[in-house]
């Protein structure tokens, strides 16, 4: 199988080569040039699997310059017991008879980032050998928290790797940046920024773009990567777990063979929702893709209008995660929808960056009402959701996922429609205590780390291991720079 740009056709690459560019060059993102299907019978098969043998079946199915071995072998230490705290990896959990949810925060940093970190790098590491690639891959990130923690996991003494992630002095939580700095692994680095999230992120292009920098690291046998969201080889380990959750409802007697589902996905940069339509794709019968956002509604507004509109006011939300303007994957999407037609892909990206807004096609528009639904929640929306969801159901939920919960209310109420659904849970309700706890009427919060405690106190649940056992973890980096020295950081690591 191949994988072509977005915005042009002619060049055809391999998955190892896909998964080592991350980005086309002419800026497109790689795609598969055709999609593999599922059969009633191949979901028989995969009910009786565990999630590894799922994940290898179907990444199988599109990385075929990779043996099932291989995929053996990545799918057994990207999701195994010592990185996953649950046998099912993403458990589905039963809310009311028709509401389940699937819950992606079972990982190292306890969040649905893990599901596709842990694996990329294994498929990274094997690309580059694959590619005849003799230097060490040196991963960059600026982080604004979450992102950096999971690439740290999963890139920790991965074979050929190195990672270094920046994180804004001022633009993280005290969690986050304790889960940063206590990070183990031979082949991680940590450094804050003097700044915001913006000077982190600005640094990093500008090393990512400084050929000095790069002639001299070639010297010492390294080159830069990027773990973003845009590579092929974070959105396919995404499309597992749609397939994995139908599965399990079937074999759990939850719905039958066959049935339509709904799966409702708290939205920001349209990875985890994309492999929902991948899923579908590719055969899975889910009937609507329920998109929920956050205040940043810029995707309610374009699959209920057909215009995109990046030009709006900016809302730091309870949901940062989600806090986005710009939504990369949806790239994909367009090129799917438009009959993979990169022209005019092209033509609406070029408008998007030119003047912050495009229109689709009137088939596209079409197409996006059949598939979507869209909806959004406010910050009072969203803590409503999460007291109401713990007070009727006693359970706790983050505040992303609350957004989802809410979206699929309001679309059940207009639409009707009673379908089962299964609603994404992207992150543990621990990892935003603070938001939760104010949900819950708790005035008092603690400070730092005692939070944590403090959450499972009041709710009787206990909080996952990788953040009630940050407290007692040695902190490695406490070193800050100036943006102008985040290249001397660089050259220390890479020695
Ligand atoms: C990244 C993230 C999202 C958004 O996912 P996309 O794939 O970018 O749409 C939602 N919730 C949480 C907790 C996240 O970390």
């Amino acid at each position: 199988m191949y994988y072509v740009s977005t915005r042009s056709k002619q060049e055809k690459l391999t998955a190892a080569q896909a998964i080592a560019r991350g980005l086309a060059a002419d800026g497109g993102l790689l795609t598969p040039e055709s999609f593999p299907t599922l059969t009633a019978g191949d979901l028989e098969r995969l009910k009786d699997m565990t999630y590894q043998q799922r994940a290898v079946e179907i990444m199988g199915r599109y990385l075929d310059d990779f043996s099932a071995q291989e995929l053996s072998g990545f799918a057994l230490s990207a999701y195994g017991p010592d990185k996953f705290d649950d046998p099912a990896v993403a458990p589905v959990r039963t809310v009311d008879g028709a509401t389940h949810c699937l819950e992606l925060w079972h990982g190292p940093t306890c969040a649905f980032k893990d599901m596709a970190l842990q694996m990329l790098p294994h498929l990274l590491s094997a690309s580059l050998v694959k590619n005849h690639e003799t230097k060490t891959v040196c991963i960059l990130v600026a982080t604004s928290g979450d992102t950096g923690k999971a690439a740290l996991e999963g890139f920790r003494d991965v074979k050929g790797t190195r990672i270094l992630v920046f994180y804004p002095k001022n633009g993280v939580s005290a969690i986050q940046e304790l889960q940063m700095n206590t990070q183990e692994g031979e082949n991680v680095g940590v450094c804050s920024v003097v700044g915001n999230f913006d000077d982190a992120q600005t640094g990093v292009k500008k090393l990512f773009s400084d050929e000095a920098l790069g002639q001299e690291l070639a010297r010492r046998g390294y080159f830069f990567s990027s773990a973003n969201s845009i590579n092929w080889g974070r959105v396919l380990p995404q499309i597992v777990y749609y397939i994995s959750a139908y599965c399990d409802l079937v074999k759990a007697g939850k719905i039958a063979a066959g049935e339509s589902i709904n799966v409702c996905v708290p939205t920001g940069n349209f990875g985890n929702i994309l492999a929902g339509y991948y899923a579908k794709k590719m055969g899975l019968p889910i009937g609507k893709l329920i998109c929920a956002s956050n205040s940043n509604n810029v995707l309610t507004d374009f699959l209920r209008t057909g215009t995109y509109d990046r030009n709006r006011k900016f809302y730091n939300t309870t949901s940062p995660s989600m806090d986005i303007l710009i939504s990369s994957n949806l790239e994909r999407m367009l090129y799917e929808l438009s009959g993979c037609n990169d022209e005019e892909v092209g033509g609406y990206m070029a408008a998007l960056s030119a003047h912050g807004t495009y229109t689709v096609s009137g088939e596209i528009k079409a197409k996006l009402e059949e598939l979507f639904a869209a909806g959004y929640c406010d910050d009072e929306g969203t803590k409503a959701t999460i007291e109401k969801m713990w007070r009727e159901h006693g359970y706790l939920i983050d505040p992303h996922t609350a957004v989802a919960f809410h979206v699929l209310e309001q679309y059940r109420a207009q639409s009707g429609d009673m379908s089962p659904t299964v609603v994404v849970s992207t992150a543990s309700p621990f990892k935003f205590c603070d938001s939760v706890l104010s949900a819950l009427g708790v005035e008092e919060v603690s400070e730092g780390t005692a939070i944590i405690d403090q959450l499972s106190a009041v709710t009787g649940v206990a909080a996952p291991a990788p953040l009630s056992g940050l407290k007692d973890k040695r902190v490695r980096f406490d070193k800050t720079v100036a943006k102008e020295h985040m290249v001397d950081q660089v050259l220390e690591m890479l020695r």
